[in-house]
């Protein structure tokens, strides 16, 4: 393929944002190549600056569970946008959105509109602390919130729940109320609990973790942790940016049949616009300013051109559940398709797939947690990666992140993506 085009933009970006990216995964460092600049995308398919087509299993990194530019999101979006972009003022959209997500989770009474999903866990933490007056949190090693800076920790290597700073410019002291823990570990869990359940605020997790790859949620684990928060008067804080909306309709607590106490979703719910949201219990949510004490503003939250989007799209996938069956069909598909070619090659893979989230590790471990995630060959990976891109497919340019299944995808799509996918994994036999 012929990225003339796109190495130029690229050139010329670097001079002027660093690292020429908006957001550090688009630079491609991980498959060690240079981005290939998008100029637009329809259903399955995106198209770089020079002419090259992809079947896009990235989504925007989610939010395109309908695939690019459905036709009822734009043409709602263009009626939208000729009335006025943003008032900050009240308006209805925002209270049909509202109510959309309370009708649909069971758990939700009542939801905030916020710009991002760093914006949506950064604000239910806080909402968390204020509700119950204590100052720690627990995150899972390996699961990703955004970037606030209590929430930018990782294992350290002594002790095992002193967590370390994972950025220059996060002081100690911020993430000293941190506690970090091993994702799928009951015992460990039951240990942090025990030593300083009565100092704990909340418990964040993701319930499919979609940034360490996919690595879902045991159901053992997950049960114990909503008894264990609601013993010690913790809350259990979902993180359900990536997986709301996306694993089924009513998210993974669907799946897990856990009530969580908060819920923070973004993604899906924008349509592809920036939009975020926390939600939970009315006693919760109420503490939330200007009702309650709590403090959270956003200029443009709730802004009409991220509502209608995001509202449409999940009017969509409320009124077709049927679209659900067809992700997980077409991502099943891929998943049988994949491990039948790499069983054929010789070519250690282990396979996590939660509806259409999937993602094929190059290792030879069952994948349950962030360190045996971390067994996976990134090296491998980058050249099936690259040999993926040259034949037209558009994965995710790191290891370490979920494939997605979109809903304008055919079995087509999928065959094609096959046919790519045996001659990516040939040449990773290559260099086995
Ligand atoms: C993407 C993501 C976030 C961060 O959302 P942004 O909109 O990028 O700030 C938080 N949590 C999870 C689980 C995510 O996948």
């Amino acid at each position: 393929m012929n990225y003339t085009k796109s190495k130029e933009l690229f050139e010329k970006a670097k001079g002027l944002i660093p690292g020429g990216v908006n957001s550090p995964v688009r630079a491609f460092s991980s498959v060690k190549m240079d981005p290939p600049f998008i100029k637009k995308g329809e259903g399955a398919y995106i198209y770089d600056e020079d002419g090259n087509k992809y079947i896009d299993f990235v989504g925007s990194w989610g939010p395109l569970i309908l695939g690019h530019c459905h036709p009822e999101v734009v043409k709602a979006l263009k009626e939208v946008v000729e009335m006025g972009t943003s008032f900050g003022a009240p308006t209805e959209i925002e209270t049909k959105m509202a109510e959309l997500m309370v009708e649909a989770i069971p758990s939700l009474e009542m939801v905030r509109m916020v710009n991002s999903g760093t914006e949506a866990t950064m604000t239910a933490l806080r909402l968390a602390r204020g509700y119950t007056g204590r100052s720690k949190i627990v995150k899972f090693n390996g699961n990703y919130h955004g970037h606030s800076d209590s929430l930018l920790i990782k294992a350290g290597s002594g002790l095992l729940t002193h967590g370390v700073p994972n950025s220059p410019g996060v002081p100690e002291d911020v993430v000293k109320n941190t506690i970090i823990a091993r994702f799928n570990d009951i015992e460990e869990i039951e240990e942090i609990f025990k030593a300083q359940g009565r100092d704990i605020a909340a418990v964040i997790v993701e319930p499919v973790a979609g940034n360490m790859g996919v690595v879902p949620m045991d159901g053992e684990f997950a049960h114990r942790l909503r008894e264990i928060t609601e013993e010690h008067g913790s809350l259990l804080v979902m993180d359900e940016v990536m997986t709301g909306f996306r694993v089924a309709f009513e998210g993974a607590q669907k799946l897990y049949d856990i009530t969580p106490d908060l819920t923070c979703y973004s993604k899906i719910i924008g349509g592809g616009l920036p939009v975020g949201a926390f939600g939970g219990k009315k006693e919760i949510m109420e503490k939330m300013s200007p009702i309650g004490p709590v403090y959270q503003a956003g200029t443009l939250s709730g802004n009409p051109l991220a509502m209608t989007a995001g509202y449409t799209t999940l009017k969509i996938l409320r009124d077709n559940p049927d679209i659900y069956t067809e992700l997980s069909k077409k991502a099943e598909m891929l998943e049988d398709g994949l491990k039948q070619q790499v069983q054929e090659l010789g070519i250690q893979a282990s396979f996590n797939r939660v509806s259409s989230m999937l993602c094929m590790f190059f290792t030879d471990q069952e994948v349950v947690d962030f360190e045996t995630a971390t067994t996976a060959d990134t090296e491998k990976y980058a050249i099936f990666f690259r040999e993926m891109l040259s034949r037209g497919i558009y994965l995710a340019p790191s290891q370490f992140e979920a494939t997605f299944i979109n809903a304008a995808m055919t079995e087509e799509d999928i065959k094609a993506t096959l046919e790519a996918s045996y001659e990516a994994l040939k040449a990773v036999k290559q260099v086995q």
